[in-house]
């Protein structure tokens, strides 16, 4: 993408939100173009100096072109930085090889290491392939130990998936579900993604499902060229197709994002009759679309994935409840407690170089 087509989409996106913007660096390996972010955050930041707009800039790398010099400049940039790691090294040394094929645990360890102790907040992603659910609870005891707190397990949806490898993903869950009772007794403060938005969804069954993703309205998403999507998978279809909805220069087709929206509204395939609905995140059309086809035709690997982290959320859940553990009802009982953590956060961040 070119500095002008980043500065067109920066000013569509202010005055699309007329105010807070959220920026999402995305498609590939985002810190090969380390010169374009930084030219696209000084151009938001300077937006925002002029009183048009207000950009909250977000990357997430696989750590390999990771430095002290990129952090100096989003500590002092307030760019928020994640980073992929799959865990234990068979986990981590398993996909996620160099160009050349090598394993990357050994390269990128101490760039986890250097994130983390200049953002100690920072996200950490792990994805989970079948032969790499084995490692699923080591892996994220590995990290927690390691100083994440911020732990954002995703399922590689799309991969061959068996009766055997969900059943090893299964027992790896239940095992993640008992160290997260241990975390939360002993007092240790952390987001553990398949799980708390689970637990969330029981304690505030009412509004839950108001804060699903509601496609094509809330988020777009920005090719090269400048073309409009509904979300980062459909760019993939390109601008003549149906997914298109739009340009920079002449702005969003509103009646296809309207009928993208009211097809991903659908009730969804094979949900119509589940106890579950309200709970389940079969919402999103981008992982729907990816792995059926169709933005409201769920996986099937989706629907035992969120079976399956339902029921050890709710054990969690009943667990600690009962147990009356007072972090655990702090942080899923107290309205308040996300600004608290937010203010905890700030005050542990390294002061900016
Ligand atoms: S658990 Fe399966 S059937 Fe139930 S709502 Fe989720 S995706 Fe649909
Ligand atoms: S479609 Fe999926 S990825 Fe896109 S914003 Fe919604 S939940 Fe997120």
């Amino acid at each position: 993408m070119s500095l002008a087509t980043a500065r067109a989409a920066l000013q569509f996106g202010s005055r699309l939100t007329e105010g807070s913007c959220g920026i999402v660096f995305f498609g590939g390996e985002p810190l090969l173009h380390k010169g374009l972010i930084r030219d696209v955050v000084r151009s938001g930041r300077d937006m925002e100096r002029e009183g048009s707009g207000r950009f909250h800039f977000k990357i997430t790398t696989n750590g390999l072109l990771l430095d002290e010099e990129f952090l100096d400049f989003a500590i002092r940039e307030d760019v928020l930085v994640a980073m992929s790691f799959d865990g234990v090294q068979e986990a981590q040394d398993r996909h996620r090889r160099t160009v050349d094929g090598g394993p990357t645990y050994d390269l990128l360890l101490p760039r986890l290491r250097l994130l983390l102790a200049r953002r100690p907040y920072a996200s950490v992603l792990t994805v989970v392939n079948p032969d790499t659910a084995p490692f699923l609870a080591r892996s994220l005891a590995f990290l927690q130990a390691l100083g994440c707190r911020y732990l954002i397990v995703s399922l590689n949806y799309a991969a061959a998936w068996t009766e055997r490898s969900l059943g090893v993903l299964k027992e790896q869950l239940a095992e993640l579900g008992k160290l997260y009772v241990q975390w939360t007794q002993e007092g240790r403060k952390f987001y553990l993604s398949p799980f708390e938005v689970k637990i969330s969804s029981h304690v505030n069954r009412h509004c839950h499902r108001k804060e699903r993703c509601e496609l094509a309205q809330r988020q777009l998403s920005v090719d090269p060229q400048g073309y409009l999507y509904p979300c980062v998978q459909f760019t993939k279809a390109g601008p003549d197709s149906a997914w298109c909805i739009g340009d920079l220069a002449s702005g969003i087709d509103e009646a296809k994002r309207a009928r993208i929206h009211a097809e991903s509204e659908r009730v969804k395939t094979p949900c119509a009759d589940c106890a579950i609905v309200d709970r389940c995140n079969n919402s999103c059309g981008c992982l729907n679309w990816q792995t059926t086809g169709s933005v409201h035709e769920v996986s099937p690997v989706l629907c035992r994935y969120e079976q399956m982290t339902l029921a050890v959320a709710d054990r969690i859940g009943k667990t600690l409840y009962a147990k009356r553990d007072p972090l655990f009802l702090h942080k899923h009982y107290n309205a308040a407690y996300p600004v608290l953590s937010l203010l905890e956060e700030a005050g542990d961040e390294t002061p900016q170089p």
